[in-house]
């Protein structure tokens, strides 16, 4: 069965400290064995704190999805670690990526709900990127020992799209030189791509973190109200694992080629929350292009009407009103096994509920992922 649904998966971070200083209470609850989601009414928890007579009353709210990451409370026995949603996502999309599929991660949620730290993670701390990229090059190894008649070889680019522009994140920018764009072409095999994007060899681990970690610390940041170090640019790290498998017995050469796609997006509240103005504004608002342009796609998606197979979807889904749009049809809408994880803060009622609802939505995205095997001699 090649068609499949966007995997949806959830995760709750911990009180930051600022949230603990005011007294923040954990607004979300999550069921561990039927997955379900609860979002709680703010004055539900606390009726001593109840504003209830001045803001609309509102009800709990509750979703089912994939998987619910538990990431609140390090102390619960259903803690969810890194290494938890390694294992239950990064691993099995790694295995597609193996037998030749396209595969697409990608983390949504508002500025400090965890996006970052659940694709890249800390230091001592991995997330999904580092151990996606240690995973792999252990199975090449031992692919090599096992099965010496196949070859693999991997490459890597990273870019940013920030302001609707897009930046390759592997060429080192220099003080005072103006940042370098880089267009977007569409080929007809291929869809869109980044023109002359880096696209850099790597043979082991040490080499692809060195990118990784190369590419990260120049990632655009900026400061706003809501957070200091918040990014305020999608990034999409890419890994292309190609391999080589030569048949003894039938003297055929096959090639699998699959592409690795792990997104880290930009805050997802809307501009007016952080209260931003001048320059930061017209960033958010630009931002806010690709997320809202994301947002339309990913309805036109759901919405069975449009989504009908057979039916010339490339008129109604608006892949190509942003960049990052532009540049994520495949793993929205095509040829690829694509997961969305949903990150929340524990305590923000109305943000939690708008990422809840949009991975609500993206739910009922069907793509069509094939795989990629040649036979080339
Ligand atoms: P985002 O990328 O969505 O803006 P971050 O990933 O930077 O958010 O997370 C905001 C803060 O919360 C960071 O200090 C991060 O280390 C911390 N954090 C997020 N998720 C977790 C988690 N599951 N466990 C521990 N700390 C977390
Ligand atoms: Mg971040």
């Amino acid at each position: 069965n090649p068609g499949g649904n966007v995997r949806v998966v959830v995760r709750v971070r911990g009180f930051l400290p600022r949230e603990i200083e005011r007294g923040a209470k954990c607004l979300v609850e999550m069921n561990p064995i039927n997955q379900a989601t609860t979002l709680h009414a703010p004055n539900d928890l606390d009726p001593a704190n109840s504003r209830s007579k001045m803001r609309k009353i509102v009800d709990d709210k509750k979703f089912t999805f994939d998987k619910s990451f538990w990431s609140h409370d390090t102390a619960d026995e259903h803690y969810a670690h890194q290494e938890d949603v390694y294992d239950s996502l990064g691993e099995e999309f790694l295995d597609h990526n193996f037998e030749g599929y396209h595969t697409c991660i990608f983390a949504y949620g508002q500025t400090g709900s965890g996006k970052s730290y659940t694709m890249m993670g800390t230091k001592d701390q991995p997330g999904l990127i580092p151990r996606t990229c240690e995973d792999l090059f252990q199975r090449i190894e031992e692919a090599q020992e096992e099965t010496p008649n196949t070859s693999y070889s991997v490459h890597v680019s990273y870019f940013e799209v920030y302001n609707e522009h897009v930046r390759d994140l592997l060429v080192p920018v220099h003080a005072n030189q103006a940042p370098h764009y880089l267009k977007i072409r569409e080929s007809p095999t291929e869809g869109p791509y980044v023109k002359d994007l880096t696209d850099a060899p790597v043979k082991n681990y040490s080499e692809i973190m060195r990118y990784m970690n190369m590419g990260d610390a120049s990632r655009t940041t900026a400061s706003t109200k809501m957070n200091d170090t918040s990014s305020r640019s999608h990034s999409v790290f890419t890994i292309m694992l190609k391999s080589i498998r030569h048949d003894m017995l039938t003297d055929e050469t096959t090639e699998r080629v699959a592409r690795i796609r792990l997104v880290d997006l930009a805050g997802s509240e809307r501009a007016k929350a952080t209260e931003a103005t001048g320059a930061r504004l017209r960033e958010g608002s630009n931002i806010n292009k690709s997320l809202t342009t994301l947002g339309r796609v990913i309805a036109a998606l759901a919405d069975p009407k449009t989504s009908r197979p057979g039916k010339k979807s490339k008129d109604v889904v608006p892949f190509r009103d942003s960049i990052l749009t532009w540049l994520l049809k495949d793993s929205l809408g095509g040829n690829s096994k694509t997961a969305m994880i949903a990150c929340v803060a524990p305590s923000d009622y109305d943000e939690t509920l708008s990422t809840l609802r949009y991975a609500d939505q993206a739910k009922k995205i069907r793509t069509r992922a094939i795989r990629n095997e040649d036979l080339v001699s």
